[in-house]
């Protein structure tokens, strides 16, 4: 399968483009072909897009909305199809694939919600016969850059705010796995969407990635990916004056208190720590485990993780797919050994695996790593694989110290019965997202989801969060007094 750009509602030639393979992360079997697009990609792309949006914008929302009522339900009809694509080309297992298309599905029918709403606010005016509000208005052309590890998820959190609220898009997804988008751009053309309105061009990050940043008519960078990238986004964002939101890096902790639930608290550990992997940015990398129960936890943990069964995430008997590409085993691989010459002590796992069946792919066992002291390497970094670090505190205090001594700040959890710590927690944990008595994965679409610190700027996707990246305010003061009323000056003050 021969992949194209989609621009300007048409499938675009190849012709003179290099591409390069898309392949299964389980079996490296090639999928299909992607391009790698350059400027004259964008600069077309770009164009056809703002070329778009005035019309676009003009269409009534709760009308443009409807669109994505369509767009929802043929996610709907070919959720088991996407499901199996993307476990194919992304690796994760195929039951988490098909709830990362149900994300996408239920985000297209909350913002296709949010074309009757779109609240805008009135308030009385300081002046007599004055009226005063405001509302939201498009801001334009959006470029969205996502990553590969929820390659329909992401797309759906940026593209459908964006679209509902009057503006037009040029999507860049990761080269690693190209096919969503390709299948998201069938939708957008299925369901009629106007031409220019919806845009997908293929490409490296460096070349497409940039064009995108820099061009003059792109107003909105809507990114996810790595902090390292996201910092060069930034970067590069405001020196063109672009507004630029960014969804980056995790390093998630699970904290289990000595009056935990210690079986739950397992169940969520271990399905944080190697779901998809370990290869969500909400993924739990660190356990900060009260002294009292560390032990009984550590020896649970092993015994739960001994049941995972590894493979081919289309067999639905296996728990932990794939990691993404050999690049990836090599960096999870370098950890493991940095955090064996720091010092920790491997409890479990440690190797990548390379006999059959396992050769073809990119498999590694899950790992953890006890007596793990937080100022290691491995304690600090976003590892984005299947390894967990146990670090031992003696009280609450300490855990939330630990918990926030990370530059990122994505998600957090507190395993506890007391209700006393788990409000102290939920007010000390300095993270974007807080669970308590659950792992720290798991966020629903109509709450607002990001970070604080190295994971983000400060903007946020999901939720009505999201309408904030894609509109501007627009205050609007209609006098009708019939003369001319000086705001501060005609109060009588
Ligand atoms: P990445 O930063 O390598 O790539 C992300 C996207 O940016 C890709 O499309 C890539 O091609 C593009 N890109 C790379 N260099 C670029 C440049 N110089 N200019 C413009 N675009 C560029 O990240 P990844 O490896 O694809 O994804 C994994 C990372 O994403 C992890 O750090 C993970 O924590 C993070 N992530 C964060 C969230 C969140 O919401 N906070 C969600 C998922 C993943």
């Amino acid at each position: 399968m021969e992949l194209q750009n989609f621009i300007g509602g048409k499938w675009t030639s190849n012709e003179e483009l290099e591409t390069i393979p898309v392949v299964n992360p389980a079996n490296n079997e090639q999928l299909a072909t992607v391009p790698l697009s350059t400027k004259q990609q964008v600069a077309k792309a770009v164009a056809a897009a703002k070329k778009a949006q005035r019309s676009w914008a003009r269409i009534p929302a709760p009308k443009r909305a409807d669109y994505l009522y369509e767009i929802g339900h043929k996610l709907k009809e070919k959720k088991e199809y996407l499901a199996q694509v993307l476990t194919k080309e992304m690796g994760k297992v195929i039951e988490e694939a098909r709830g990362e298309v149900q994300e996408g599905i239920d985000m297209a029918f909350y913002m296709a919600g949010e074309g009757r709403r779109l609240f805008g606010e009135t308030t009385p005016s300081e002046l007599a016969d004055k009226f005063a509000m405001s509302v939201r208005a498009p801001i334009g052309v959006v470029g969205l850059i996502t990553p590969w590890n929820f390659p329909i998820a992401i797309a759906t959190w940026k593209s459908f705010p964006a679209l509902v609220a009057g503006n037009t898009f040029v999507w860049k997804p990761a080269t690693e796995t190209p096919m969503m988008a390709y299948e998201m751009a069938k939708i957008f053309e299925e369901v009629g969407l106007p031409d220019g309105v919806a845009n997908v061009v293929f490409g490296a990050g460096s070349t497409v990635g940039t064009e995108l940043i820099e061009h003059p008519d792109v107003k909105v960078i809507s990114f996810t990916g790595s902090t390292e990238t996201g910092s060069k986004i930034a970067e590069l964002g405001g020196r063109h004056l672009k507004k630029v939101s960014l969804e980056m890096g995790g390093k998630n902790a699970v904290i289990v208190m000595e009056d935990a639930d210690l079986q739950l608290a397992v169940e969520g550990i271990v399905w944080s720590a190697f779901g998809t992997a370990g290869q969500r940015c909400t993924a739990c990398s660190r356990v900060i485990v009260h002294k009292d129960v560390k032990n009984k936890l550590q020896q649970m943990l092993v015994e739960e993780i001994r049941k995972l069964t590894i493979g081919d995430g289309l067999d639905e008997d296996n728990k932990i797919g794939p990691v993404i590409n050999g690049a990836a085993l090599e960096k999870i691989n370098h950890y493991v050994q940095v955090g064996k010459q720091e010092g920790a002590t491997l409890l479990i796992g440690g190797k990548s695996l390379t006999s059959p069946p396992y050769n073809k792919g990119f498999y590694f066992e899950p790992t953890v790593f006890t007596n793990v002291k937080n100022d290691m390497i491995i304690a600090q970094e976003e590892i984005f694989g299947p390894v967990l670090s146990i670090i031992e505190v003696a009280d609450l205090e300490e855990a939330i110290e630990v918990n926030n001594s990370v530059k990122f700040g994505l998600s957090s959890s507190i395993f506890s019965r007391d209700v006393n710590k788990i409000f102290k927690a939920q007010r000390d944990l300095d993270t974007g997202i807080v669970y308590v008595n659950a792992g720290t994965t798991g966020a629903e679409i109509h709450l607002p989801f990001g970070g604080t610190k190295g994971t983000g700027n400060g903007h946020r996707d999901s939720g009505q969060a999201a309408l904030d990246v894609y509109t501007e305010w627009k205050s609007i003061y209609v006098d009708y007094s019939g003369k001319l009323q000086r705001a501060q000056i005609d109060t009588g003050n």
